[in-house]
């Protein structure tokens, strides 16, 4: 077996434990696979071991991968936008991904809905919150939070699925903050439904027992599967 496969077995047992220790529902927490810096021949190892979601943070990266993989392209396989996004590059994304975790602005969301090919089954779409650091300028700030998913519920083309972070390590709290966040706009919002306003997008390789307790719905996992990162990428 590769380590990758390897890898990927221990971690979906350790999600598996997660979910149990939470009272969560055995296969409530989805296993998206982040690939950024790693070649298109370790999604391929991660691919034949079973998984099926990959994460990418650069655009041209992610094209690239996409364009060797073709030959992996089926009903199942998922490449998922997670990195920062210029407004030059939504079209790209528009055209070539399944889901997009971080629109943060009402300008990505307008031009992702135009730039969304009508051949293709709508961009599903999460929106990145800035839950615990008013420093960083990555995600929306929950003040501005309501205005923008109403904004997006009537954008064509897009499916808003809905809410990422990326908190500061450590600040397990986050997550109960952004789980919460969620019920708060459900509750409020006319026209958000729980079935398809389904997923928190949250904790990645050294926290997903932290967040999937808080209700992660999808952990994002780099290291623990692909195993270091050669480059800084964050
Ligand atoms: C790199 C990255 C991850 C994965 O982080 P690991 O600690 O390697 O598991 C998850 N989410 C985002 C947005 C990232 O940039």
């Amino acid at each position: 077996m590769s380590e990758i496969a390897e890898n990927w077995q221990a971690l979906r047992l350790r999600i598996a434990r997660a979910e149990a220790m939470a009272d969560r529902a055995p296969g409530s927490v989805r296993l998206l696979a982040v690939s950024k810096t790693k070649p298109a021949a370790a999604v391929r190892a991660a691919y034949a071991a079973g998984q099926r979601a990959f994460g990418e943070n650069y655009v041209q990266e992610g094209l690239g991968k996409i364009a060797e993989l073709a030959d992996l392209a089926g009903p199942e396989l998922e490449w998922h936008f997670i990195g920062p996004l210029q407004s030059n590059k939504t079209r790209d994304v528009a055209e070539h991904f399944h889901w997009v975790h971080s629109v943060e602005r009402e300008k990505i969301a307008r031009r992702l809905a135009e730039q969304r090919p009508s051949a293709l089954p709508p961009l599903q779409l999460c929106l990145q919150v800035n839950i615990d650091d008013e420093d960083s300028k990555a995600g929306c700030s929950l003040a501005e939070l309501p205005a923008l998913v109403t904004t997006v519920l009537a954008l064509p083309r897009l499916r808003l699925r809905g809410l990422m972070c990326i908190p500061r390590p450590g600040n397990g709290a986050a997550f109960t903050a952004l789980a919460k966040t969620r019920q708060d706009l459900l509750a409020s919002i006319p026209g958000l439904s729980p079935e398809t306003f389904d997923t928190l997008s949250m904790g990645m390789s050294d926290d997903l027992e932290v967040a999937v307790a808080a209700g992660s719905t999808m952990v994002r996992i780099g290291t623990a599967l692909f195993g270091a990162r050669d480059y800084p990428a964050d």
